[in-house]
């Protein structure tokens, strides 16, 4: 269904580009690494009609075709990006720059907003369905009738000795940066 997450409103695909004129857009390099089979990758590449709502050199946000509330939009790097692990730190931070620039916007756009959930699935087992990573900005209000439903454990809380093992097993994951 992510998969789907193109617009197909021609209007929406002029106005984004009077937008992309306006912030001087530069797709040289990052086309260089585009998927012509990827669906993000054909928004970035014009390729795909999509309702833009930011784009500069290095990421795109558009709103998502299939949103789980009004005004749900997605962020991606100019570049086909399949996970977190291959996303710089360039990109990277740009791309939560953009996301909480773009979650103030949400609040004051006149959309109902009282508050922002993001949201990015890194691997199938954690829901990725397009494989170029993409942040999800879900705008909420009180009872909007969303909810992430937790696993039947949660609740019961770990001691602070598994925390500890758990805590020493993540740092010891962690790469020199
Ligand atoms: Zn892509």
């Amino acid at each position: 269904m992510i998969a789907s997450m193109v617009q197909s409103s021609r209007k929406a695909k002029s106005v984004s580009s009077i937008m992309l004129d306006g912030v001087g857009l530069t797709l040289k390099d990052a086309s260089m690494k585009l998927d012509p089979a990827c669906i993000f990758c054909k928004i970035i590449a014009g390729n795909a009609d999509a309702s833009l709502v930011y784009k500069d050199d290095l990421v795109t946000a558009f709103m998502d075709i299939q949103p789980l509330l009004r005004g749900h939009l997605l962020v991606i790097p100019n570049a086909h990006i399949p996970d977190l692990s291959t996303l710089d730190r360039k990109l990277n931070n740009r791309m939560f720059e953009v996301a909480c620039n773009l979650a103030q916007a949400l609040r004051t756009s006149g959309l109902q907003c009282e508050g922002v959930n993001l949201f990015l699935a890194d691997g199938r087992a954690a829901g990725q369905t397009v494989f170029h990573c993409h942040l999800h900005l879900i705008p909420r209000f009180v009872g909007d009738g969303f909810r992430i439903q937790f696993p039947p454990h949660y609740g019961t809380r770990p001691d602070r000795g598994e925390l500890d093992r758990l805590a020493a097993m993540v740092k010891a994951g962690l790469k020199p940066s």
